[in-house]
């Protein structure tokens, strides 16, 4: 008769909920998953579902040459080397063979390239070295449906609307948890239950770079993420890793919403800072986006301003939340826009020199509506998208002028340290027994700068498959 109720407990129903708990039962394991809310799926159902992974049967099918050492190197120069070598190469390792894994129980993913994070296939976010980002039919939405199919198919036992309260510990051996009150013990712990996006407080701690987006800050992270990792680790001794990081992406002053429900800025406008000049590709990459858009508003000590023009106000498609023709009107109404009939005049409400301005406009209008951008090569981004066709000038008046900052909070990275096996680890690094730790709950894989293309989505899955087995091993 066994000691515990169940070998393997997972805390947490997303990407690394599910991975963790389906590779633990493929191991033999009885394994029990609580999930907070009403339903499965977290931040991962709410993805765009791209994964980043390397040496894929995808990537071979379309004959793009890719390598662990390439994507070790790549991810670690990105980072600046400031993560562990040795758990990231074993992320690199182990992301091709989990995407296979993912095939293999049911996740679709056409062998074909796709020009964007909506169409399934294999893409880029930018800053890739190679194309190395899988967009799976039905995106994270496709993911989390397939994971549960497999769930089920073990007979894994899900509790829903059940927040694990905290961790009980036997012998210094983390040996079960506490959820509504009742204590349930097993082999070892699982904790899967993402970020900590949803918690101010916790956010001003561990991510404070997030509060630039002063009252334009919004959150898109599950509503689960409230970085409850932290309190079981604070209550083991754990140690924290990804102190400071998360993903910010850039959007207007107005935006509420992520892209898919926001719509889209003009292709025709361009990215001016405090001195009216330009210094981006205005479809940067949103691995690099947020760092180039912060480090001009520290550099000037104002804002960065996106200008378009009426012609591309009048070009918004209908139907989006915040990037609307009428709403537009609106958005300056109530002054999270400015109008006015001259680039000068624009200038002068913006604070920024009017010759710098329309000088800025006039290169982007000699080189961007003629296929071509010399200076930021955002000529490349472009075809890269799939468009076909080069923007237009921006020359109609009135002229338009909202605020770019980096206020949509998409994931946080302060995590429980993990080690190369998912591991736990305390304060002297060294594994607490029973715990593992996985997804934005896992530190030590997503860092300081966002690895584009699937970076977050890889890490839950992939390390989450990674404690499930290890879990399941150690019970
Ligand atoms: C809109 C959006 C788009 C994104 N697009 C991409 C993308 O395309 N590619 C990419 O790589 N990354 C993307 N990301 C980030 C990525 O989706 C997440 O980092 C990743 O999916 C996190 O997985 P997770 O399993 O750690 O957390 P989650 O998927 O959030 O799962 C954690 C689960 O734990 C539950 N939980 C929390 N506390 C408890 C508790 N105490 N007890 C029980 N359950 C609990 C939560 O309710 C939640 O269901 C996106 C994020 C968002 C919000």
């Amino acid at each position: 008769m066994s000691e515990h109720d169940y070998d393997v407990i997972v805390i947490g129903g997303g990407g690394a909920g599910l991975a963790a708990a389906v590779s633990a039962a493929e191991r033999g394991a009885s394994v029990i998953l609580f999930e907070s809310e009403g339903e499965l799926g977290g931040s991962t159902q709410e993805s765009a579902g791209m994964f980043t992974a390397a040496g894929t049967s995808i990537q071979k099918q379309l004959g793009v040459e890719d390598t662990v050492e390439r994507f070790f190197q790549h991810y670690m120069d990105l980072n600046q080397w400031l993560l562990k070598p040795g758990l990231v190469r074993r992320f690199c390792e182990l992301s091709g063979p989990t995407l296979e894994w993912l095939l293999e129980i049911g996740v679709e993913i056409p062998a074909q390239i796709s020009p964007n994070a909506h169409t399934p296939g294999l893409t880029r976010a930018g800053v890739e070295d190679v194309w190395r980002a899988h967009v799976p039919k039905d995106q994270g939405y496709g993911l989390v449906l397939t994971l549960d199919k497999a769930r089920k198919a073990h007979g894994i036992e899900v509790v829903l609307h059940t927040r694990v309260e905290r961790l009980l510990v036997t012998d210094g051996r983390v040996s079960g948890v506490v959820a509504d009150g009742v204590e349930l013990a097993a082999g070892a712990v699982v904790v899967a239950s993402g970020g900590l996006a949803q918690d101010r407080t916790l956010v001003e701690r561990w991510f404070p770079d997030a509060l630039r987006g002063g009252d334009s800050l919004f959150v898109v992270a599950a509503p689960g993420s409230r970085g409850d990792h932290l309190a079981f680790g604070e209550q083991v001794g754990a140690s924290v890793a990804g102190d400071g990081w998360g993903l910010m992406l850039p959007t207007a002053e107005f935006v509420r919403h992520h892209h898919w429900q926001a719509g889209f800025p003009p292709v025709s406008r361009v990215h001016v800072n405090g001195a009216g000049r330009r210094f981006m590709d205005e479809d940067a990459s949103y691995a690099v986006s947020t760092g180039q858009i912060t480090s001009q508003m520290d550099a000037h000590d104002a804002p960065v301003w996106m200008v378009f023009d009426e012609a591309a106000r009048l070009a918004l498609p209908a139907g989006y939340a915040d990037w609307d023709a009428e709403k537009l009107l609106d958005h300056v109404a109530e002054g999270s826009a400015v109008r006015a009939t001259s680039l000068e005049e624009l200038a002068g409400i913006i604070g920024v020199p009017a010759e710098n301005l329309t000088a800025t406009v006039d290169r982007w209008n000699d080189q961007l509506p003629n296929g071509s951008d010399a200076d930021f090569q955002r000529d490349q981004t472009l075809a890269a998208k799939g468009s076909t066709t080069p923007p237009a000038p921006i020359g109609s008046t009135p002229f338009y002028a909202t605020r770019v900052l980096p206020a949509e909070l998409v994931c946080t990275h302060a995590g429980l340290e993990i080690d190369a096996n998912a591991s736990v680890l305390d304060q002297q690094a060294r594994p607490i027994p029973g715990l593992y730790a996985a997804g934005e709950a896992g530190g030590g894989i997503l860092g300081n700068r966002y690895v584009g293309g699937g970076n977050a989505v890889a890490n839950a899955l992939t390390i989450g498959r990674l404690a499930g087995q290890q879990a399941a091993a150690s019970a």
